[in-house]
Formats: structure tokens, sequence, C-alpha cells
């Protein structure tokens, strides 16, 4: 057995069921992930700790929490496994499987883009791992390079499956805040708000990854939000000449800005550039190990675990790109028609409460002679005519 130091003397660490909780190796967006070690096998897991008050509605934590454990029949050796789901009162815990390689971004940002043959590996491996997920039915919808993990061996692991699905993005002031996700690899469809297949617009974030492998930069890039979603919606890319025209044409095609025209993952799959050296990997051969996956067993705090009724009140749960295409005043497509980006929108965050912002928002702009209109609770539809 390895004995690794959990940062906490032996008999000192904070329990999770039979799991030790020790250093924190990152922290993300719902809350901290940590090193945690089984102590019956002494077999190592990176434990995600989502704080329920970071997730806007708490009525629906359990329907979170069974949507999470639907990510448990994902066994792919390029997919973070993800082996249980726990729940406390405040917290839910996911259990996965621990990736001591880094992450793929910061390989790329110390060492810079990636030779065709290296980068191709990392692309053939994303492209099993993903079209695995879809083959299941689980989309990813959040496919950037920071959630490409790297085993020591130098293998991928795609990370953070389906999670966009959370109601991440939301505060206790319920409006959508600035530090989600990097939205550069968004797909024009989802940005057009024009309703989309999960399927064709990973394969959109997939061609921006394999962009930023081969070349170190992003093929769609600008610090003004409104101009880089202009450059997305259009599919204003450079593709570097001194790529293979293998690796170019690739590209061309994933970032093709019409879903239906682009290519899908068989067809990636048949590409001649793709398929050098490609050997599939078999999720068959997927190691089961001597995990035993059972909640019951390992559940804690069972009693204080909240009751499975949602309120009826309560607003469904919505993904960031739903919001953004809810909210007009976050809503971008009018803006694609045109150049013109002297048509201003403004995105803001407050820390007021909802019902204040709009009763003031609502007496500015009356006063200003343009017209407000709201839709669904928590989205406000400034409509300025
Ligand atoms: P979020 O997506 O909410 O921002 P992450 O999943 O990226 O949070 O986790 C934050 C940090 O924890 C990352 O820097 C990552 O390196 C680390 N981390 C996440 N999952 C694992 C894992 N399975 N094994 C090892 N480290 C992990
Ligand atoms: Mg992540």
């Amino acid at each position: 057995m390895v004995i690794v130091n959990l940062g906490r003397k032996e008999g000192h660490g904070k329990r999770l069921g039979k799991y030790e909780l020790g250093k924190t190796l990152g922290e993300g967006n719902f809350g901290k992930v940590k090193l945690a070690r089984d102590t019956d096998s002494g077999k190592l897991f990176a434990v995600k700790i989502l704080e329920k008050s970071r997730i806007i509605d708490l009525n629906n934590t359990d329907q979170i929490k069974r949507e999470i454990s639907t990510l448990k029949l994902l066994k792919h050796p390029n997919v973070v496994r993800l082996y249980e789901v726990l729940a406390s009162k405040a917290k839910i815990y996911m259990v996965l499987e621990y990736v001591n390689g880094g992450e793929l971004f910061d390989k790329i940002a110390s060492k810079g883009k990636l030779g065709e043959a290296e980068g191709r590996k990392i692309f053939q491996q994303l492209t099993d791992g993903v079209s695995f997920c879809h083959s299941k039915g689980v989309f990813h919808r959040d496919l950037k390079l920071e959630n490409v993990l790297l085993d020591a061996k130098g293998n991928i692991k795609i990370t953070d499956f389906n999670l966009s699905a959370l109601p991440q993005h939301f505060r206790e002031d319920g409006l959508l805040h600035t530090t989600c996700g990097s939205p550069n690899y968004v797909a024009p469809e989802i940005l057009a708000n024009k309703g989309y297949d999960g399927g064709t617009s990973d394969i959109w974030s997939c061609g921006v990854i394999l962009y930023v492998i081969l070349t170190g930069y992003l093929p769609f890039d600008d610090r003004n939000l409104a101009v880089l979603y202009q450059k997305i919606f259009k599919g204003d890319v450079q593709i570097p000449r001194w790529l293979s025209p293998g690796a170019q044409n690739i590209i061309k095609r994933m970032l093709d800005p019409n879903p239906k025209s682009r290519i899908t993952m068989a067809m990636i799959k048949e590409d001649e550039w793709f398929k050098e050296g490609y050997t599939p990997a078999n999720p068959d051969n997927e190691e089961e190990g001597v995990y035993i996956d059972d909640d019951e067993a390992f559940s804690i705090h069972n009693a204080s675990l909240e009751s499975d009724q949602g309120s009826p009140t309560s607003p469904p749960l919505v993904n960031a790109f739903q919001l953004i295409g809810m909210s007009s005043s976050l809503d971008l497509s009018g803006l694609f028609e045109k150049e013109d980006v002297s048509e201003r929108k403004l995105r803001f965050t407050s820390t007021h409460p909802p019902k204040d912002l709009e009763e003031r928002i609502e007496d500015i702009v009356t006063g200003m002679r343009c017209r407000v209109q709201k839709k669904n609770g928590i989205s406000t539809m400034l409509d300025f005519s």
C-alpha cells in the first residue's frame, strides 16, 4: 500500500463515510475538490464538494443528486469516473477517480502548442471519450481545455460531464455571474438561441480544443464579449497555413457554423488525418476495481437528506446558455444581423434582490419612455422599444 500524506495526522482527517479527506486539490465554481483515501482499500479518490448554498434552487438538490448519479453509468478510460454521490444537509459530494497529471490547459499554457502527432493522440482520446458519452445519451455542454485532465501516463480524462446543466452560474442574487466558464468554446447555434443539439455543439467545442492544442491560441477571442460572440456566430476563424492540410481540413469541418453541415462523430472517425495511428479505446476493458458502489452503505447523514418534494413555485433548472437565451438583455442574436456594435447592450451583476432591481429598472426605463417585459420569474426581459 502506498502511504500518502493527506495533510493531517493519521486519525485526525475529516471523515466522509469510509473516506478520509485530505488536502485540497483545487477550487472550482461550486466548491472545493479534495483528495480522499478509502480507509478500507487505501485507494485514492478526488472528492468534489458542491456547496448547496452555491446552488440557487435548494428545493431541487435531490434532483441534482439524481442527475449526477446518472453520470455513474459513464465508464470509459478517457472519462473521469464517478464512483458515488453522497449528500449531507449542506453539501453534495462526488467521489471521483483521482487524476494526478494536472490539467491539459496548464500543459499548453506552459509548454505551448503540441506537435501534430502528439496533438492528434490527445484528440483521438477526446473524440473517443466524448462519442462514448454521446452514445449513452449524455452530452458534455461545457467542453474546454480546463475540463481535460491528464493522468500519470499522459492519457486524457474528461471531467465535468453534463455538469453545466446544474445552475452553477446563479448566486444568491439570481443573476448570471461573469465568473462562469469561458465563452470561447460555445457553438454559434447556442448563441443564436434557436435550440440546439448537445452532440453537434460538443463537436464544435472539440474543434476549438483541437485548434488550441495545435496552435497554442484560441480560434475565437476578443476582450469584448459581444465582438467575440459575433466572431463565433460568423465562424470567423483563421486556420494557420502551417498546419498540415489534413489538420486544417478537420478543424474547418468541426468549426462549421452550420450545425447541420458540421462533421459528425462517425465522420471524424473516418477522417484520414484522424485515423493515423488510431486505436479505439475499449470501454469494456475499463478496470472495475474493487470499488463497492452502494449509496446506502456509505451515505452520510442519511437522516438529514432533504425531502424529494420540490416546491411547486420553484423555477425549473436551467443552464447558463438557456438563461442567456431567456434574457433578452443577454440575448445577442440581434447583434449578429448587422456589424453595428454601437447598439450597446449592458450586462451587469448585483447583490440586490431581483425584485428591488426590477422595480428600479422599471422606474428608470419607463422614465425613458421604454417598455419592460417580464418572463419566467427569474428572467426579466427588457424590451427597449
Ligand atoms: P470547476 O469545474 O467547478 O471549476 P474543477 O472540476 O475544475 O472545478 O476542479 C477544480 C480543481 O480541482 C481543478 O484545478 C482540478 O485540477 C482539480 N480536480 C478536479 N477534479 C479532479 C480529479 N478527479 N482528480 C484530481 N484533481 C481534480
Ligand atoms: Mg471543471
